[in-house]
């Protein structure tokens, strides 16, 4: 019967529409108590900063660490930066919270410091916060409440910012270049790399997103385009970091490529400070090749 057919799709069509809103409803709700969540995140001490070692890839040596948000949700467990930092950054939030990273992330770093380990600090940052009043005077009082000397500091930048090719960006950027801070890209590779914003931004260091070494020996796309950051990279004379190497056969292939320094679970994961600072006190680096003929030997 048409006619039937005709009312049960009908029927359904409706029952889906009334779905689609009831999800979209509830999505929409869901975010804003997370928002408002976020807003007292804070005040509330559900803040915190993990560090991960960055390290020489062929002596295993650590060299720094880099500075990753987590947020301890009361009902929802630990929320990893790409669930919330987004909104952070919509809501101008991330103003407010990538200040308290940078506070504490250069005082943990003070502390290991006066326990004698002298640590480089990368932290990540948003072009929000350009216009949310991180500039090269507050990152400078920072840096000075704490005693850290600027050439220790890396802000880690994403590609995004640099593609606007605004004279501004260059400014804000140039002014942290000036206090002696190095600049890095972040996750570089997934966005437009092009070469003329290379030239024109004071940057220093690229990081090879991990996707590109998750695949790395098994993709040789991957290995194609590792092979050409690299020789980029050494070409302007531009420090690489490889981050994500889990393996040690990826941190191999990258040794030999000629990438120096290196990031991921390999060595270790992002941990809490008191955490990293065991791990620091129980870890014997184990050069490239040595760890490659102990696997070897079984
Ligand atoms: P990112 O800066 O590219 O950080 C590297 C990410 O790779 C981290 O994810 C880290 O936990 C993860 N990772 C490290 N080694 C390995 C590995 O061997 N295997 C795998 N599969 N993953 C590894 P995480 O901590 O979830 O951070 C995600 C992103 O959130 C960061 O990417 C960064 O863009 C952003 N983020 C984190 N903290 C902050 C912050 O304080 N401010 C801002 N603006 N963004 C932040
Ligand atoms: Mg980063
Ligand atoms: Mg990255
Ligand atoms: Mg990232």
């Amino acid at each position: 019967n048409a006619d039937l057919a005709m009312y049960k799709a009908k029927q359904s069509g409706r029952n889906q529409a009334h779905f689609f809103t009831a999800a979209m409803q509830e999505h929409a709700n869901q975010r804003m108590t997370l928002e408002q969540d976020l807003r007292h995140a804070l005040e509330r001490d559900q803040l915190e900063v993990y560090y991960q070692p960055i390290v020489a890839g062929h002596s295993g040596r650590v060299q720094g660490v880099e500075a990753l948000l987590r947020w301890h949700h009361p009902e929802r467990g630990t929320i990893p930066p790409d669930q919330f930092i987004p909104m952070a950054e919509e809501t101008g939030l991330i103003g407010k919270i990538g200040q308290w990273v940078l506070e504490t992330a250069c005082h943990q770093v003070q502390r290991w410091s006066a326990q004698g380990r002298e640590l480089s600090l990368s932290v990540n940052i948003s072009e929000r916060q350009r216009d949310l009043g991180l500039d090269a005077s507050a990152v400078q009082s920072i840096l000075a409440r704490h005693a850290i000397d600027p050439t220790r500091l890396i802000l880690e930048i994403t590609e995004g910012l640099l593609l606007q090719d605004s004279q501004e960006t260059v400014t804000w950027l140039q002014g942290f270049k000036d206090l002696g801070i190095s600049l890095a890209i972040d996750d570089f590779g997934t966005g437009y790399s092009s070469l003329s914003y290379l030239k024109r931004f004071p940057v220093d260091t690229l990081k090879i997103d991990r996707e590109f070494i998750r695949d790395l020996n098994s993709d040789r796309y991957a290995d194609s385009l590792v092979t050409a950051i690299i020789s980029m990279a050494a070409s302007l004379d531009l420090r690489l970091i490889a981050e994500g190497v889990e393996t040690e056969a990826q941190r191999r292939t990258l040794i030999d490529q000629g990438c120096l320094f290196m990031q991921g679970y390999l060595f270790c994961p992002p941990q809490p400070a008191d955490e990293l600072l065991l791990w620091l006190n129980r870890y014997q680096p184990v050069p490239a090749q040595e760890r490659a003929d102990t696997s070897a030997a079984g």
